[in-house]
């Protein structure tokens, strides 16, 4: 009789342009170990993925052994579920299409499927986080860019070709700043970091009061919301600013999707009430009057590092189990 080692535990890591971190998570949700390396040390893909699956089974080993782990679950930018490809990445190294599912798949023998960030989000929320047993809702994350995930129905709403919910390039002003994507006017060019900077300086080159922002070399979110708390009125304007933009465009997004609740999360969303008050105004003014008052406006409970290797791993669990071996 030949013993069955009990596949119960999975791997759930996240790719982004700063770090790469990964998890050994057990059936249920509990980090078992976790690591992480900088993704900037590797120009080169293959390097990279090379690194990766040695460190991924090093910690394996390490926790009950790799022939526990049933499967991988991957969240990275640019990602396509459909695919199992990075595709055209901006922010990370790597350029064209990289086949990163089957490239790690063929290393180290178990299934592995990956997934947008955003879409990823989604799932983590929904199954760890603030969405927990809710069926429609929307994540919004906050940071230099502006992703979202669509959980509608049950499920991830991927899209017909894997890219649903990219809210941030979609026009908020028309003909207005230039976005890094090479449109003019996108929800991004307004709210996310350097968009909000951006705010604040043509606030200050027209101000006529003093403001705290002045005295600061290199502005921030933080920064101006440091300012906020103290007062200052020319920095609860860039939020009062953001926050219209913001609530206009989620009002769209609202009464297309008819969600039970958007959630905020990401580092600009720290800025608290500042940006949510304006935000949420906006919002109610905007929506279909039938869902008005309905949508809860949450912020994320979970932290990105959890949210995004949980949601991960909970991607992991939900693919067919694969084995060389078998
Ligand atoms: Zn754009």
């Amino acid at each position: 009789m030949t013993e069955v080692v009990v596949k119960n535990k999975v791997i759930g890591a996240d790719i982004s342009l700063e770090r790469t971190s990964y998890a050994i998570v057990d059936v249920r949700g509990n980090i078992i170990a976790r690591d992480e390396f900088n993704t900037q040390d590797y120009d080169n893909v293959n390097e990279y993925v090379s690194t990766l699956s040695e460190r991924v089974v090093m910690l394996a080993e390490e926790n009950g052994g790799f022939e526990s782990i049933r499967s991988m679950g991957i969240s990275s930018p640019s990602a396509n579920h459909l695919t199992g490809c990075i595709e055209n990445a901006p922010n990370l190294h790597w350029k064209g299409v990289v086949p990163m599912a089957a490239m790690l798949r063929d290393r180290l023998g178990i299934a592995v499927a990956l997934g947008n960030d955003a879409h990823i989000s989604a799932l983590g929320e929904h199954v760890f986080g603030s969405a927990h047993g809710m069926n429609n809702f929307i994540i919004i994350s906050l940071g230099h860019g502006i992703g979202s995930g669509i959980f509608s129905n049950g499920q991830v709403h991927l899209g017909a070709d894997g890219f649903a919910g990219e809210v941030g390039h979609t026009c908020t002003v028309l003909n207005g700043r230039t976005c890094g994507c090479g449109k003019k006017g996108c929800l991004e060019a307004y709210c996310g970091v350097k968009g909000i900077v951006q705010t604040a300086q043509e606030l200050m080159q027209t101000a006529t009061k003093p403001t705290l922002m002045s005295n600061i070399e290199k502005l921030t979110p933080k920064r101006i919301y440091e300012c906020c708390e103290q007062g200052d009125e020319l920095a609860i304007e860039v939020f009062r600013r953001t926050g219209t933009l913001l609530g206009l465009t989620m009002a769209g997004y609202a009464s297309i999707l008819n969600p039970e609740a958007i959630i905020l999360t990401g580092g600009v969303a720290r800025a608290g009430h500042w940006l949510l008050d304006p935000t949420n105004e906006e919002f109610e003014k905007h929506v279909f009057h039938n869902i008005r008052g309905r949508v809860k406006l949450l912020q994320s409970a979970l932290d990105n590092y959890e949210r995004d290797v949980l949601g991960a791993s909970a991607l992991a669990w939900g693919i067919k189990e694969y084995s060389l071996f078998k």
